[in-house]
């Protein structure tokens, strides 16, 4: 196994978008040559990322419901020893999708835990009784003031970055009425003066999003290719920018916009109708030759 001690690193543990790569109904061409077992796709979790500073403890950026079997497949995330033990000393939330926070639900049984979230989200935990599973004499929860650092654990120092988001797909009705965005953030998590960046949602970005994105690796959200993917592929009505999902082409997209950007950059959240996920691909060949990377489960980076 890599030495990780005394250096930042980031475990891609899950690199999809909601709903995984294939996705249980989907019958899209992708999803099909994942069930199929084609080598030209990578089957992928929901987007979860663990990072450290130390190798020792780490915190988990994103929650997705798919973080039992990420645990499972990662050894540097399974217990050392002791009747109860776990190297997770943290989760951080920086969404309110059910693919960002339902993960948290596996982190029960009784394990110490600190879980780090803006007020926001904060407020959803403390609405949905469900979350009360969660021991709080073992379980702290943490508020996090946007854009102000704080120590996470694991010699990492976090700080959230307010992002452009949308409303969770659950609250959209109740909130028919006051289209305001919901919760969406970034986490940019620094150790030994290296950074990066997880930001798995962002609807546009805005001048004020591209100051922001400084580090040394920044996983961008690469849930669609073209804003109307959903729509041609006659699998929903919302463009990207709707569901709050900059897309990677087109005019305004990631490409576009973060092309010059310093630092390694990397696709993440990539949803299963994205054809950046085709080995081969004329798409997949614009985001390498544009010096993009596409996340896939179990990468390994260190800033
Ligand atoms: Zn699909």
């Amino acid at each position: 196994m890599v030495d990780r001690a005394g250096a930042l690193t980031a475990l891609v543990l899950g690199s999809a978008a909601g709903g995984g790569f294939p996705q249980w109904n989907c019958g899209c061409r992708l999803c099909a040559l994942a069930r199929a077992g084609d080598s030209r796709v990578r089957p992928a979790t929901q987007a979860s990322v663990a990072v450290s500073g130390d190798g020792q403890s780490w915190v988990v950026v994103g929650a997705s419901p798919d973080l039992r079997e990420q645990i499972l497949r990662t050894p540097a995330l399974q217990p050392r020893g002791g009747p109860r033990d776990s190297p997770i000393t943290g989760a951080v939330l920086i969404g309110a999708d059910v693919d960002a926070l339902a993960g948290l639900l596996v982190l029960r049984e009784r394990q110490r835990l600190d879980v780090f979230a803006p007020r926001p989200i904060l407020e959803l935990l403390a609405a949905n009784q469900i979350f009360d599973v969660l021991d709080p004499a073992l379980v702290r929860r943490i508020e996090v003031v946007p854009l102000e650092p704080m120590p996470c654990g694991g010699g990492v120092t976090l700080t959230m970055l307010p992002m452009p988001g949308k409303i969770p797909l659950y609250r959209e009705d109740r909130a028919a009425t006051q289209p305001e965005a919901g919760p969406t953030y970034a986490a940019k998590l620094e150790a030994q003066g290296r950074s990066v960046i997880i930001a798995p949602a962002c609807a546009e970005i805005t001048e004020e999003v591209w100051a922001r994105l400084r580090a040394d690796v920044v996983f961008f959200d690469g849930t669609l290719f073209r804003d109307d993917e959903m729509i041609v592929a006659g699998l929903g009505e919302k463009t990207g920018r709707r569901m709050g999902h900059v897309p990677v082409a087109g005019p305004g997209g990631t490409l576009d916009r973060l092309g010059d950007l310093p630092g390694r950059r990397i696709f993440l959240h990539i949803n299963n109708t994205n054809p950046i996920l085709l080995a081969g691909s004329p798409e997949r060949s614009a985001v390498e030759a544009a010096g993009f990377e596409v996340a896939y489960d179990g990468m390994e980076v260190r800033p």
